[in-house]
């Protein structure tokens, strides 16, 4: 079955497949950690329906939590009405956002996908300041949608100015550390402060507490509250998009939790629906300045996503699971580390509580910068990746030239399944380093 299944899926498919084409495994039981192909084969997953799966997969409390609105025979599809679901769902939101927003929130349901709210909380911070430009940082990934794409610099885009996101290993600087991102949020406040520069007043910012699809680089907490000044002192709204840092991934419930940065809007997907679709955007009051139907979309009223999303957010709440994440992710990114040492083409190993990367390198070839370290590498990654799924691990790739080894394991992953996760990866790297 399994054969045909892709035979005819690759056929009739469009060419923009993306996971389908390093991962040719047609998955029919999932649970946990656990993902069951058709051909029988199992895989550690820790792809995680590209994060989406706090929990993991068919946990039992999200389960239960769908099967309890598909017995009560409530409505599936409700637009924007309000129902018990969405009012429940809303009060768990609410009980977890950042101090300083928690008691002047107002959510705005959109959707499905990430890349509606993105679209949304652009919108909403140029119709709050009736301006049009727009900051966001190089290496950015916001979706797929035109706006969401030129804030992530894939589509060239005069309103959206991109600025310099610190990281260590490929400082834009070359400095890297506090020096580095100290300089980084000076680059941003001198552009704000150049009149002849054309971008002293722009709409808002738009940044990722750890980028992920750029390659897993956690901001600094020290980087995070400059610009919290920097925009404050402005009256720039500054939009945090936890599209996938949130609900716990990187050691606190929100990653701007890290900084203690109170964000002025929050984009929100993934793991909030419990595996289903549904984002939101969350922003203090005083922002709520649409006319009434000025932003719409059909599907923003998904009762399962919402129910899934509830219990998910109680589950990761009531059980500590960003300390999990952060103390366990400490402990794989430290054991990840040795691999620096071994293997000439891994480069860096870095993260964030479960959200992890490994940069491959080509050590055999010059810096592109002085004294910075060898260019990235996009084969030795994807060689890894395939290397991984043949011993039943299912990792990401993203970063510079898809170059990043990455895992987002669910929340819920033990300390046994993450020592094998470790020990398969491990092995992969040394086959294809060998
Ligand atoms: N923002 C971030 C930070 C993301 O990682 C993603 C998806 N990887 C998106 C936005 C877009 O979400 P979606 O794919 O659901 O449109």
């Amino acid at each position: 079955a399994q054969e045909g299944i892709l035979r005819r899926q690759s056929a009739r498919e469009s060419a923009a497949r993306t996971y389908a084409r390093a991962l040719p495994i047609v998955p029919v039981r999932a649970r946990g950690l656990t993902i069951e192909g058709a051909d029988g084969s199992r895989y550690l997953d820790c792809l995680s329906g590209a994060g989406t799966l706090a929990l993991g997969h068919n946990h039992p409390v999200v389960l239960e939590a769908i099967r309890k609105v598909l017995d009560s025979g409530a409505p599936l599809h409700v637009l924007d009405l309000a129902t018990p679901v969405k009012d429940a769902f809303t009060t768990e939101l609410f009980r977890t956002l950042p101090p300083g927003l928690a008691d002047r929130a107002r959510v705005q349901f959109c959707g499905p996908a990430g890349t509606d709210a993105v679209e949304a909380a652009l919108k909403l911070v140029r119709t709050a300041t009736g301006r049009s430009g727009i900051l966001a940082f190089t290496g950015a990934y916001h979706g797929m949608t035109e706006g969401a794409l030129a804030a992530s610099g894939g589509a060239p885009d005069v309103r959206v100015t991109r600025l310099p996101y610190p990281q260590d290993y490929r400082c834009p600087f070359g400095v890297g550390g506090e020096h580095g991102a100290e300089l980084a949020a000076r680059w941003t406040q001198s552009l704000l402060d150049d009149t002849k520069s054309g971008v002293p007043n722009p709409a808002g910012m738009i940044l990722e507490p750890v980028q992920g699809e750029g390659g897993v680089i956690p901001a600094r907490d020290d980087w995070m509250r400059w610009i919290r000044e920097i925009t404050a002192a402005r009256s720039i709204p500054l939009i945090a998009d936890e599209v996938q840092t949130g609900v716990g991934r990187t050691g606190t419930f929100w990653a701007v939790g890290h900084s203690g940065v109170t964000p002025d809007v929050m984009v929100l997907s993934k793991a909030i629906g419990g595996s289903l679709p549904l984002a939101v955007v969350v922003y203090r009051d005083d922002l709520d300045v649409w006319e009434p139907g000025a932003h719409a979309g059909t599907f923003r009223g998904n009762q399962l996503a919402m129910a899934a999303g509830a219990a998910t957010l109680a589950y990761v709440r009531e059980n500590g699971l960003a300390e999990r994440a952060a103390a366990l992710g400490d402990r794989m990114i430290g054991r990840l580390r040795a691999l620096e040492a071994d293997f000439g083409c891994v480069g860096e190993v870095r993260g964030r509580g479960l959200m992890i990367g490994v940069e491959f390198v080509d050590p055999e070839r010059p810096s592109t910068t002085p004294g910075g370290p060898p260019p990235a590498a996009p084969a030795p990654a994807a060689a890894v990746q395939r290397a991984c799924l043949r011993r039943g691990l299912i990792v990401e790739l993203g970063g510079r030239d898809s170059s990043v080894v990455r895992l987002l394991p669910p929340l819920t992953i033990t300390d046994e399944q993450a020592t094998a996760v470790l020990d398969r990866l491990a092995d992969a790297v040394a086959e294809v380093a060998a």
